[in-house]
């Protein structure tokens, strides 16, 4: 397995492109907007740089890696050599749909179709194609470059010789692979996104403030990141999509997103992307500063 393909050249295409460039893969990064190309490209260069500069990679490997490095808007081009493709397109069933069943026509019957979803059902997207036994979920953290995990989703139909490739493929790029099975929010999310609104649920009842709620949680679990921190830097939209993933997939009401976090999504109060959250980045100093709504009167 030499040729790889990513699909989507945003926060997580340029990282997994990244590693797979670096670890002598031929990879061809894909995506429907040509400026993605241009700023993942540019990313990817200045992420070597930096590893050049800290002495983990040499200026050759630099070289190496982005000559093992293609782009392209066209799926069909980027896809036709590939042995194995990486979607990691927006987070939309529909626009999955269509990449898969895109896929499914161009690919070789043997191609390995994988996709990063953190929470669309991998049985579903297979379920697009007529090789439900070659779809699997491949889902990277990010930063890609730094993140050791991989935990790869096995779809109702994924067969035992698709996963054990992927396991293997996943140990070439440096990480360590888990194998789960394919229920919503898989094993990562289904453990984090509780949490995260439980944190959320007991700075609306008034246990505990923003600072007090991860101090708790950072020195008492020896968490490196609070959950409400934590929690702005994912993004406070994806957070509640995903518990309505696992509300609605489980039917259980303990998922049931906490009316706060409803509100701030609502009110564009995502977290680092929107410069709001939990905590306040638009002095974009090195200090976390509370939100001054939740900053003790
Ligand atoms: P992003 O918004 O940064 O990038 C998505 C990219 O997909 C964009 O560049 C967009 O132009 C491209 N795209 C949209 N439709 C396309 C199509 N039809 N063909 C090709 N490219 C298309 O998103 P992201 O944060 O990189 O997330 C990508 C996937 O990875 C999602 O499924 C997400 O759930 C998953 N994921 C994200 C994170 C994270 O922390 N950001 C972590 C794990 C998994």
């Amino acid at each position: 397995m030499k040729n790889i393909a990513v699909v989507g050249a945003g926060t997580m295409g340029n990282g997994i492109a990244h590693i797979f460039a670096q670890s002598g893969f031929k990879v061809v990064l894909t995506d429907i907007a040509e400026p993605m190309l241009e700023k993942a490209l540019a990313n990817i260069e200045q992420n070597l740089t930096r590893q050049v500069a800290k002495g983990v990679l040499e200026e050759e490997g630099k070289l190496q890696a982005l000559a093992n490095l293609t782009t392209t808007t066209s799926l069909e081009k980027a896809t036709a050599q590939a042995h194995i493709v990486i979607e990691a397109a927006s987070e939309n069933f529909d626009i999955k749909a269509q990449i898969f069943k895109q896929l499914d026509q161009i690919c070789p019957p043997e191609t390995i179709l994988a996709t990063n979803t953190s929470s669309i059902s991998i049985t579903k997207i297979a379920a697009v194609t007529q090789r439900p036994d070659k779809v699997i979920g491949m889902h990277f953290f990010n930063p890609v470059p730094v993140m050791k995990l991989v935990e790869v989703i096995n779809g109702y139909a994924t067969s035992a010789e698709t996963t054990q490739t992927v396991l293997e493929l996943s140990a070439k790029v440096g990480k360590i692979a888990t194998s789960v099975n394919d229920y919503p929010g898989f094993v990562a999310n289904r453990v984090l996104m509780p949490m995260i609104n439980e944190a959320i649920y007991a700075l609306y009842e008034g246990v505990g403030g923003v600072e007090e709620i991860d101090t708790v949680m950072k020195l008492g679990m020896a968490h490196p990141m609070g959950p409400l921190q934590l929690a702005d830097f994912v993004g406070l939209d994806i957070c509640l999509n995903i518990l309505r993933v696992l509300h609605e997939g489980l039917g259980n009401p303990k998922y049931a997103p906490c009316p706060l976090l409803v509100n701030m999504v609502e009110a564009g109060h995502k977290g680092i992307k929107t410069g709001m959250g939990f905590y306040d980045y638009s002095l974009g100093g090195k200090n976390l500063v509370v939100a001054a709504r939740f900053k003790k009167a």
